[in-house]
């Protein structure tokens, strides 16, 4: 059995930052994937793939659905704990529905929770700017990834919202106290407190 979380937030919203903090503390029952971290790694093999990835994250584009779900259904697969976090999906309405369709084909993995960080335009740009993680850190695709991110978000909270699954979070915080949220949720959630 597989108990799936997952995490969604602007960029910059400091989703990956705070995910990689809970499951380094929890290792011994919680992994943690990043969508984008996963799809960069396939970039730095240097395959066919890694650069079709390339050509959508250097724009600040979504990289292509089967591309997605299948870097997603294989970090499930291979993640040896009973607690996946996953940051950065679903990222479209098609990627809620190919998620919703692979749930409902996989009876062992349980979606617990889609958290949403949420954050100020304002916030996401300082953060972003501020810290030049790649090639796509600069101000003009920030811009479209910002609106990347919200086109499907009203979409994405109604279908979540409606199932009880979604979560919001102030990422307007420290990220001690925005940890602190979402640990304790997750704990509550997987019986641990
Ligand atoms: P951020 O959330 O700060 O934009 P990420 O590392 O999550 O940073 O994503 C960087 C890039 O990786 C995105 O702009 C996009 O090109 C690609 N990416 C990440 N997650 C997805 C996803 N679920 N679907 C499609 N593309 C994605």
């Amino acid at each position: 059995m597989k108990r799936l979380f997952l995490i969604i937030g602007a960029p910059g919203s400091g989703k990956t930052t705070d995910a990689e903090i809970i499951a380094k503390k929890h290792s011994d029952k919680i992994v943690h994937y990043s969508t984008g971290e996963l799809l960069r790694a396939e970039v730095e093999r240097g395959t066919p793939l890694g650069a079709t990835i390339a050509s959508y994250i250097d724009k600040g584009e979504l990289v292509p659905l089967e591309i997605v779900m299948d870097t997603i259904r294989e970090a499930i697969r291979r993640s040896e704990r009973e607690t996946v976090l996953i940051d950065g999906f679903p990222r479209s309405v098609e990627q809620m529905e190919a998620l919703d369709k692979m749930l409902s084909e996989n009876r062992d993995i349980e979606l617990e929770a889609v958290i949403e960080i949420v954050v100020s335009e304002e916030t996401a740009k300082e953060r972003i700017l501020g810290r030049k993680r790649g090639a796509d850190d600069n101000e003009e695709v920030f811009y479209n990834r910002m609106k990347v991110y919200l086109e499907p978000l009203e979409k994405i909270e109604e279908f979540y919202g409606k199932k009880g699954l979604l979560v919001k979070i102030d990422g307007e915080r420290s990220i001690e106290e925005i940890v602190k949220d979402i640990e304790e949720f997750i704990l509550e959630k997987i019986g641990e407190r």
